[in-house]
């Protein structure tokens, strides 16, 4: 269950959290890193301070979009040291190292972690389905990168010793729908409430955080997703 589990670090701006980071991984079980964006890797850096973690990093992988590392993933949580304006699904850090778990059985996830300054972006949070919040000291909440995923590989951990060994795997028929599949999805219908002229170019960024943050409450499965993609070819047919 635990190499089912990504991390994805995006825009990483010390190599040193990258190695510390690699090694939190490692002492936990994980094996699975995705970088976005490093600002510098490979590097001595980092090599330095995963100490015999170095081949967790021989394996990174390394791209240039979120997309792209989150691609073969169903469920994607994003993790936040404060409440964004508009709230998302929250987790703490035991219930979403047990939903990890629980889907990690059969599909892979990711957990993704932002910038050391700035954290995740708020189109990165929407890519989400639900954030996680360290429940931290609330006058210096912020936790180091490194330190962060520490602890929520340590909650993964125990979540996955906790799980009993002759679990059912998830039936297929209720398998969750992909985060490509789910970007599909939300682009198709962006395009479409363009056309039957629901969403201008003043409310269309408004309305589809709201519409993301609706559908990630459900956490689609691929069945669902499909229905929804009929509904919108028809509506297309219609139009036609
Ligand atoms: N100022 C940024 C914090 C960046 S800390 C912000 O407000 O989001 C760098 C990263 O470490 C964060 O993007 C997140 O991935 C992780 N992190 C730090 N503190 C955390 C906390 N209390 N809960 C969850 N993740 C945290």
């Amino acid at each position: 269950m635990l190499t089912n589990i990504r991390i994805v670090l995006i825009g990483t701006k010390h190599p040193g959290n990258i190695g510390a980071a690699a090694r939190a991984m490692k002492t936990m079980g994980l094996r699975q890193l995705y970088l976005v964006n490093p600002v510098e890797f490979p590097s001595s850096k980092a090599v330095a301070m995963s100490s015999n973690a170095d081949d967790l990093l021989a394996e990174a992988i390394v791209v240039n979009n979120l997309e792209q590392a989150l691609s073969g993933c169903s469920l994607v949580v994003g993790t936040s040291a404060r409440q964004r304006k508009l709230p998302w699904p929250l987790l703490a850090p035991r219930e979403c190292a047990e939903l990890m778990i629980k889907h990690a059985t059969t599909q892979t996830v990711a957990l993704v972690f932002g910038r050391e300054d700035t954290g995740l972006l708020n189109e990165e949070l929407d890519r989400c389905h639900y954030h996680v919040t360290i429940p931290a000291n609330p006058e210096y909440s912020s936790l180091n990168l490194a330190a962060a995923v520490q602890v929520l590989s340590y909650e993964l951990r125990v979540a996955s010793l906790n799980e009993p060994v002759n679990h059912e795997p998830l039936d297929d028929e209720f398998a969750l729908a992909s985060a490509e599949y789910i970007e599909k999805f939300y682009q198709h219908l962006e395009a479409v409430l363009y056309r039957i002229r629901f969403l201008d170019s003043q409310n269309a960024e408004r309305i589809m955080r709201r519409l993301r943050r609706l559908f990630s409450r459900t956490v689609l499965e691929r069945k669902e997703l499909n229905i929804l993609r009929g509904i919108l070819v028809a509506v297309t047919k219609q139009l036609d």
